[in-house]
């Protein structure tokens, strides 16, 4: 004890409060492992009062260190000899450009196709608007390399009559996610939700633009701003709360940080708010399904956060696949029009999802009229820019339509100052996966993590053995879930796609190796049962997904029989059991909170997998709050805060703190 307050006095001189916190909190733990009588009179009031005071206390956002300086290298190619005349830099232009467009390049500029699906001399033959990277087809690797690529597509675009240059957009919904390089993983938005810290979410995505920049990207499909009102959807943790108050507080935050104060900058890229409107609120959680929901609903629960994203700027909104009150959003009017672009005064691209004209079966001039701007056709473009041209020349959309849609879609390249600067810039590739932003995205995973329970056994003592078990405790691809360079996840997914590496990423296990050393790890891989230390740090949850394959019924929202039996087999052995559970959503798991001394909802934490074992040890405090009501039993799904008859295990907003 004497020892621990001469501590306290030397790093008083750096952050008084933090210091006496962790002498007491020592002090207190002590106590408890060497299993002596408490002291509370003395320790546990102060302890309390000191973290009361640490909660209180949010941890400064770092900044990130500026890229380098602009450095593209690649010259202007000489233009052809059929350019036109006009110039296309200021929004001013945009008129000037569209009377001297034919039809053709103006319905170009409407496609957005899957870069597997075309080659760069397509682009240059059908003026194609936008390219969308999916999972790239090699082993690219390196920031460069993607550079590269995209460079090769931009230099045929530059080489029409219009000059116009393409803009190549991916999903960004947790970082660079789908970069096959060691881009750094963030934590999914139900994680981010349980922060509260916009602050954080605001360079999070700040950290993403600079990623995708250094490879050439222009154009993130993020942020989620779905309101899950139902668990069973198995998009929930793209969600950052089931309530109207967290993605409101977090949108303006998030088109800051991607779009930053210049969107022409190569640090920042165009965000997309999705998706349009109410995804969140389908019956029984169906993905794609249809909403039973009132207007009244929709604008106090759903659309508060896109208010927020349009007010910060927002350059895209993505529709959504589902309908409301059966009628699809792909080819409703009533909302990307009137409601959207007209009562919002939304300026930018209404965006379709992957084939969503098609896949909601509606007509390309249903979509077309309802006021999609950009149809992310993915692989059937060369089929619909013949349709597209036979309806605007039949007089089926108006050529006023395909007008204002080609406004926004060069109004968002102008933006982007894509005709200053088409091609690539690799002043910020020495930032992606850097230390700085593994740093930032650590720390977004301590701020995420939810303390259910605590008997007192955390803060654990970093001098302990601990015995370390469970399917996701030295798993990267589990602990980063879907959205992770799959569409499923890295993972072997369910159509047996072959996994693939999270490079740079660091795992639970290792996580709590770095923070105690080695030689106190015991590692009882996936499910041995071990008893030579008393505490065991069990890892489990649910495996990746993402759309559709996530939904689930609320009777199937629990662990597997082999995790149960994992935390059973400890508990019955009399060591102690922390529970850390990997999953997209609350699970039913009050048996195993009871076989638990400690449970801790870790969402999906990304790649940073240490932030976990920094709380788990004490060298931070728990600061999560739950984004999500945690049903009490399987009836109450679905559950959600406000809800007449509320009573759920966990309510909205709760999370212990030491
Ligand atoms: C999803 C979108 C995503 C798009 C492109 C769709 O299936 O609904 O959120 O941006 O695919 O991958």
């Amino acid at each position: 004890m004497y020892g621990d307050w001469c501590v306290c006095i030397t790093l008083l001189q750096h952050d008084a409060i933090g210091a006496c916190i962790q002498v007491v909190k020592i002090a207190y733990h002590r106590q408890n492992m060497y299993r002596q009588p408490r002291n509370t009179y003395l320790l546990a009031p102060l302890l309390m009062f000191f973290n009361s005071v640490a909660a209180d206390q949010p941890q400064p956002v770092p900044a990130l260190p500026a890229c380098d300086e602009e450095r593209s290298s690649i010259a202007m190619p000489k233009p052809p000899t059929n350019r036109w005349e006009i110039t296309l830099k200021t929004e001013a232009d945009i008129p000037a450009a569209l009377a001297a467009m034919t039809l053709e390049e103006k319905l170009g500029q409407l496609v957005q196709t899957d870069i597997a699906a075309a080659t760069p001399r397509d682009v240059r033959e059908y003026h194609i608007g936008s390219i969308i990277s999916t999972v790239p087809t090699g082993e690219l690797g390196s920031a460069r390399a993607w550079r590269d690529l995209f460079d090769e597509y931009q230099r045929e675009a530059l080489q029409t009559r219009t000059g116009i240059p393409v803009v190549f957009g991916i999903d960004a919904v947790h970082g660079h996610s789908y970069f096959d390089g060691d881009s750094v993983i963030l934590p999914h938005n139900i994680g981010l939700g349980a922060t509260r810290n916009p602050e954080l979410a605001k360079r999070l995505a700040e950290i993403t633009a600079r990623e995708l920049s250094a490879t050439g990207i222009h154009w993130t499909f993020s942020p989620t701003l779905a309101v899950a009102r139902n668990i069973r959807w198995g998009r929930t943790f793209e969600s950052l709360s089931e309530d109207v108050e967290v993605p409101t507080a977090f949108a303006a935050a998030l088109i800051e940080g991607y779009q930053g104060d210049d969107l022409a900058a190569t640090s920042t890229v165009a965000a997309t708010a999705k998706h349009f409107i109410a995804d969140g609120a389908t019956d029984e959680g169906i993905d794609r399904g249809d909403a039973t929901i009132t207007d009244a609903d929709i604008r106090t629960m759903h659309l508060p956060a896109f208010i927020e994203a349009i007010d910060s700027g927002v350059l895209s909104v993505m529709a959504s696949f589902s309908s409301i009150n059966g009628e699809k959003l792909h080819g409703s009017r009533k909302f990307l029009t009137d409601m959207l672009k007209n009562e919002l005064g939304f300026d930018g691209v209404v965006v379709s999802d992957w084939e969503g004209v098609a896949l909601s079966e509606l007509t390309l001039e249903e979509g077309l009229n309802a006021g999609i701007d950009m149809f992310m056709f993915a692989k059937s473009w060369k089929t619909s820019l013949p349709e597209l041209l036979r309806i605007v020349t039949n007089g089926d959309v108006p050529i006023a339509r395909i007008d204002d849609a080609v406004t926004r879609i060069l109004r968002m390249k102008v933006r982007l100052g894509l005709f200053e600067k088409p091609f690539s810039s690799a002043a910020c590739a020495a930032t992606v996966g850097s230390r700085e932003h593994r740093d930032i995205a650590r720390q977004a995973v301590r701020e995420s993590l939810v303390l259910l329970k605590n008997d007192g056994i955390l803060p654990l003592d970093k001098r302990d053995k601990v015995i370390v078990v469970g399917s996701h405790a030295d798993n990267v691809a589990y602990q980063s879930g879907g959205w992770t360079k799959k569409w499923q996840g890295a993972h072997l997914d369910l159509y047996n796609n072959p996994a693939r590496e999270i490079a740079g990423a660091t795992s639970i296990i290792d996580g709590i190796r770095n923070v105690i050393g080695d030689k106190n790890v015991i590692d009882a891989g996936i499910a041995d049962v071990r008893e030579d230390a008393d505490v065991a740090i069990i890892v489990v949850g649910e495996t990746p997904y993402a759309e559709g394959i996530g939904d689930r019924q609320a009777s199937e929202l629990v662990l597997t029989e082999e995790q149960r039996e994992l935390i059973r087999s400890y508990s019955d052995a009399g060591i102690k059991v922390v529970t850390v559970l990997i999953s997209g959503r609350p699970l039913l798991v009050n048996e195993q909170i009871g076989q638990s001394a400690a449970f801790v909802a870790a969402w999906l934490p990304g790649s940073e997998g240490q932030g976990i074992a920094e709380v788990l040890f004490g060298e931070h405090n728990f600061t999560g709050k739950l984004g999500f009501s945690w049903p009490r039993d399987v009836d109450q799904i679905p559950i959600n805060v406000g809800d007449s008859e509320y009573d759920p295990l966990y309510e909205y907003g709760y999370g212990l703190t030491y």
